[in-house]
């Protein structure tokens, strides 16, 4: 086997820019202003230390020996403006120089440093795209912050600045490529590049999220499964909420049952995956119960989709993961998943076994259950 083969199937390529480490996001009640009735206030959960524990995590592990990591650049005007406008740029640029400011009236912070950071955080993925169609790599990830699945072409939103799949897909395609394919499992809906790409029939866009709903004017897309995509793009768009609680079985079902039979439709020329964390079962801004397990099957899952359409070519972006220390271990078994093999680190914080995929009991079920226990109970202790 040739170096240019051994690493194709055996690594993974990290792409890196220490500029998207100057973002401050300033601190408060969580991701909201601070709070004066408090003692203490918290670190905005986009930050930089979610993002360098993941880089920690990647370089002492056991995966490590499997990346190989690459320095990426700031983003050039018209790449970002493949995809945004000029007046989203001038949005975000204006609120580097005057910020902070909340580009959302929400949490989406901007503020010195902010311009340079989004510029790195695009511009790196770009440099990703580029080599994944030189066949510089076949497997990416775009280890990067501030995220990019909920800005739209015109909106900041959801602690997302550019868009960061958005800008690297349409430069893509911009060099010949005709299907590309996005599957989004951070724990919100990717409605950014749902939206940059509605119309649009080269791109397949698919959002596994929790069934959260619109959140403000920066936020009307539902992420519901009516919303199909629109024009040309028809049947291009597809959203698949999930409940509250979900867990490492009902993803992986998701992605077996409904991703991978619509990804055969579409045979994509190259997949990217919106690689959000914050579907763990620790994460502060997540409600689906997801185990480094579960991300290490997701990424398996990925890994043999790409395999079969693509000739291997999968790029992951990093996106939302808010649990300090457990989203890293989570990072480190979703590359691991990559590479086509199980997650080799003991979970740190594995309390508890998902439930077993036969166990249906409902309500009744349990309450059923109570009463014949007691009735047992009671015959045993009391004679009746
Ligand atoms: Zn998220």
């Amino acid at each position: 086997m040739t170096k240019k083969d051994s690493l194709h199937a055996n690594s993974v390529v990290v792409y890196w820019h220490d500029d998207i480490l100057a973002h401050n996001t300033g601190s408060g009640v969580f991701e909201d202003v601070p709070s004066p009735l408090l003692a203490f206030q918290e670190p905005h959960p986009e930050n930089p230390t979610r993002i360098l524990n993941i880089k920690s995590v990647l370089e002492k592990g056991p995966v490590s020996e499997h990346l190989l990591w690459k320095v990426g650049r700031h983003a050039t005007e018209s790449e970002l403006l493949l995809f945004h406008t000029k007046t989203h740029l001038e949005n975000v640029r204006s609120g580097d120089l005057s910020g902070p400011v909340r580009l959302d009236g929400a949490g989406t912070v901007v503020g010195p440093g902010s311009w340079n950071a989004a510029l790195a955080a695009a511009g790196t993925g770009v440099v990703a795209m580029q080599d994944i169609l030189d066949q510089q790599a076949r497997i990416g990830y775009v280890l990067v912050r501030p995220p990019g699945h909920h800005a739209q072409p015109d909106l900041a939103d959801g602690s997302c600045l550019f868009n960061n799949i958005g800008v690297a897909v349409n430069h893509a395609l911009a060099q010949g490529l005709k299907r590309i394919a996005v599957i989004d499992w951070d724990q919100h809906h990717g409605n950014g590049t749902q939206e940059g790409f509605y119309d649009d029939d080269r791109v397949l866009t698919i959002s596994l999220h929790m069934p959260h709903g619109s959140w403000g004017t920066n936020h009307p897309q539902s992420g519901a499964i009516e919303e199909v995509g629109r024009g040309h793009g028809t049947g291009c768009n597809m959203n698949i909420p999930l409940p509250y609680g979900a867990g490492d079985a009902a993803y992986s079902d998701a992605f077996r049952q409904v991703v991978i039979p619509v990804i055969d439709d579409f045979e994509p020329e190259l997949i990217v995956i919106a690689c959000g964390f914050d579907s763990n079962q620790f994460d502060p801004n997540g409600r689906s119960l997801v185990t480094m397990s579960g991300f290490n099957r997701l990424c398996q899952q990925s890994r043999a989709l790409a395999e079969k359409h693509c000739d291997g070519r999968l790029l992951l972006f990093q996106e939302g993961g808010y649990a300090v220390t457990y989203t890293a271990f989570c990072a480190h078994a979703a590359m691991e998943g990559c590479l086509g093999r199980g997650s080799t680190l003991k979970d740190p914080a594995a309390y508890y076994d998902q439930p077993a995929p036969g166990d249906t009991r409902s309500p009744r079920d349990i309450l059923d259950m109570w009463r014949q226990e007691v009735a047992r109970s009671r015959k045993k202790y009391c004679g009746n």
